[in-house]
């Protein structure tokens, strides 16, 4: 954006390869351990742990309640425990 218009338009003229170019990422994941999920799921029995209205739609897949369990302290020091973890509707996910 702090280019002019008109330089950028040049510069994609003046571009010889089309296709993008690809670059290698690595990234740490934490492997989260899938009773937690499930409990917190459980326990939230299809309300959002957040707002407390009921899901709002249900997940593909199996037809439960769609939740996204979250943990409250980050997993980067937070321990991936039922404690730590609360049940949340996609409208909260973004929401500290
Ligand atoms: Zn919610």
């Amino acid at each position: 954006m702090n280019d002019s218009s008109a330089k950028r338009k040049k510069r994609l003229e003046d571009r010889t390869i089309l296709l993008p170019e690809t670059y290698q990422v690595s990234t740490r994941v934490f492997k989260r351990n899938p009773d937690v999920l499930t409990e917190v799921l459980l326990r939230a029995n299809g309300i959002c742990e957040k707002c407390q209205k009921r899901a709002l739609f249900k997940r593909k897949s199996d037809g439960l309640p769609y939740l996204e369990v979250h943990h409250t302290e980050r997993l980067d020091g937070g321990e991936d425990t039922v404690e730590n973890a609360v049940a949340v509707c996609p409208n909260c996910l973004w929401i500290n």
